[in-house]
């Protein structure tokens, strides 16, 4: 079903987040002020009934899906985005890891020549480019050949109007905040991680114009008493928003409810996948990049037990924020629609508010996905993907 000749579509039957009723039309892909305002609806109805009709799940945070990997075929970006919408996705962000630079400008390549003819899917916000200029003690699995140190000659013509929207990097690396500054002044949001920086790196850095974290508590010294470093400057301080990969593997229990209550009530808990090509493969035995891993449980793993990235969707880390934290789901949802939509300087994405873009994810109240619509077109509906 897609929105028909009139270009309507009204979504008809649900309740949203809060668990009110909401009847929504939206007509040219917008959220239009109602269904009476419209006049009698000549397009298609979707039957919310049962469900919850939430905005449009943005992730923040991807690294590949459905067997494909951005950084190694940047060529896939649009088969990610195409199946993406399985798991409730409506935007995000593809992110390219420390890599050869053609691996960067094949990306943008792909992102400036938009789908092809019939696509459908989650629509690209601009990539994340997570390195080069990372700690080497802090690289997990980014290739050390390809780490580079900051310079303002490397990131010259990245900007989000050349496709770059986010950048990680290590602020403690000589010539990072001139970077920070650069970039930071160009709208691209700066986000500190794979790094070693102390306190007064991390304060430099903000200083200079960084506005996030990278997967909170990941790849970055351990809080302290008297040197609370990243850790400690996302929790305690007042400026950044912090990725938190809410897998249910990534962070124990405490720690994410340590980071909820910190960082929820001032809008700053981010919920991103770090999802990798996994996403959507059988369980089993699995082949990423150079890699043997085994896909099990929302996990891929290197043979011997290592976390090798996520395998999670953005429901499940719905499901497990809510389970850790006892948020309702509202809450839940906001750290993966208005917070990266506000981040992202996304002001008609996040929300559903008349004149927002009709991006709608509808659940069950198990949090499975049954249908994705993107900009008024159902993009994929549970109940016909079964073949
Ligand atoms: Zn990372």
């Amino acid at each position: 079903m897609s929105a028909g000749p009139t270009g309507t579509l009204r979504i008809a039957g649900g309740v949203d987040a809060a668990g009110d009723p909401i009847d929504l039309t939206i007509v040219d892909g917008r959220v239009g002020p109602g269904p009476g305002a419209v006049g009698p609806v000549a397009g298609d109805v979707l039957d919310a009934t049962g469900l919850s009709v939430l905005p449009g799940l943005i992730d923040a945070q991807v690294n590949g899906a459905v067997g494909h990997d951005l950084t190694a075929e940047p060529e896939s970006l649009w088969e990610v985005a195409a199946g993406l919408v399985r798991f409730g996705v409506t935007a995000f962000v593809p992110t390219v890891i420390t890599s050869a630079p053609e691996a960067r400008t094949r990306a943008r390549d792909v992102l400036r020549s938009g789908p092809p003819a019939g696509w459908a899917g989650a629509v690209p916000l601009g990539l994340h480019f997570e390195g080069p200029m990372i700690a080497p003690a802090r690289k997990g699995a980014h290739p050390p050949r390809w780490l580079a140190a900051p310079s303002l000659a490397l990131v010259e013509d990245w900007s989000p109007e050349t496709g770059v929207v986010m950048v990680t990097l290590a602020p403690e690396l000589p010539g990072a905040l001139d970077v920070i500054h650069a970039l930071a002044g160009r709208g691209v949001v700066v986000s500190l991680g794979h790094t070693e920086a102390g306190t007064a790196e991390v304060e430099a850095a903000i200083a200079a114009g960084a506005r996030m974290m990278t997967h909170l508590g990941n790849a970055m010294p351990p809080l302290l008493a008297r040197e609370p470093g990243p850790v400690g400057h996302a929790l305690g301080g007042e400026t950044l928003t912090a990725g938190v990969i809410a897998d249910g593997h990534h962070l124990d229990p405490l720690m994410l409810r340590t980071a909820w209550r910190a960082l929820q009530p001032s809008g700053r808990f981010l919920a991103v996948t770090d999802t990798t090509a996994a996403l959507g493969m059988p369980p089993g035995e699995a082949r990423l990049g150079d890699q043997e891993v085994v896909v099990s449980d929302g996990t891929v793993r290197l043979a011997d037990g290592t976390l090798a990235g996520s395998a999670a969707s953005l429901p499940q880390c719905l499901r497990v924020i809510r389970a850790v934290t006892g948020a309702d789901l509202a809450a839940a949802v906001a750290t993966c629609t208005v917070v990266p939509a506000r981040l992202l300087g996304e002001p008609d994405r996040g929300h559903l508010r008349p004149g927002a873009r009709g991006d709608v994810t509808l659940v069950d109240d198990r949090l499975e996905v049954v249908a994705t619509v993107v900009a008024g077109t159902v993009v994929h509906h549970a109940s016909r993907t079964e073949s």
